[in-house]
């Protein structure tokens, strides 16, 4: 039998495997969401890509699973996630009750440089619905705004569960060539009125102003994914 290793030295081994474990992790997430949903991952070209041994990119690509990013196939085959109607309203109606709860105590505890600080990614935010050149600058800009209002209301579990689901949206949204939703922004109270919801301290405004906000979201999500659906049913 081998001799015990030292504690101190089994510890620093396990924090630098899980340190490499959870990079690895990170950069296999931003992979999978720059792809088309569907599209086959393969562990020889990811740890090639990668320049990592083919072990821990299968045990990155399981954890990438449980999050719901890949799945597994019958054949042991991994893909990327495909989402179904019911995985975006389900998403959708998490999100809209994690985020709101983090705007109603946010409104109870926000500091006036978080405000001046919120004000500043709202109107980014706002105005890249209008005017952005691109998908990924309008998705920049939107996520700056919901990620730092979760961030600041300073639940890390609400942070990092809505941090997951907002990976998973991409992964519906990506594709889509037709990225602005301003037929279902008309109604939308937008960043600005959140900010004004937090800033008059009353949680039932926060409420109603976020559900709403999201829940437009959400109709355009499911629009989104109804024409995709459309349109690879014609091929
Ligand atoms: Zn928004």
């Amino acid at each position: 039998m081998l001799p015990a290793a030292p504690i101190s030295k089994l510890k620093s081994h396990r924090t630098k495997t899980s340190i490499l474990f959870r990079e690895v992790c990170e950069r296999l997430r931003h992979h999978v969401t720059s792809l088309e949903p569907g599209a086959k991952l393969s562990e020889i070209t990811l740890s090639e890509q990668l320049g990592i041994s083919r072990t821990p990119v299968r045990e990155a690509l399981i954890q990438l699973s449980n999050e719901g990013l890949v799945q597994f196939r019958g054949n042991g085959r991994c893909h990327v996630a495909t989402l179904t109607k019911q995985d975006i309203i389900e998403m959708s109606d998490v999100r809209i009750g994690l985020e709101a709860t983090a705007a109603r105590s946010l409104a109870q505890t926000i500091q006036p440089d978080q405000l001046a600080e919120l004000q500043k990614l709202a109107l980014a935010a706002d105005r890249a619905e209008r005017q952005a050149r691109s998908r990924a600058e309008w998705d920049s800009a939107e996520e700056a705004f919901h990620q730092r209002l979760v961030e600041l209301a300073g639940n890390s579990r609400i942070t990092e569960l809505l941090q997951r689901q907002g990976l998973l949206e991409r992964l519906l949204t990506l594709p889509l060539a037709n990225w602005r939703h301003s037929a279902e922004t008309k109604n939308d109270p937008g960043h600005k009125l959140i900010v004004e919801a937090i800033a008059s301290g009353d949680p039932e405004t926060c409420d109603r102003v976020v559900r709403a906000h999201i829940e437009i979201r959400k109709q355009w999500l499911i629009n989104t994914f109804e024409q995709m659906k459309r349109a690879a049913d014609q091929q």
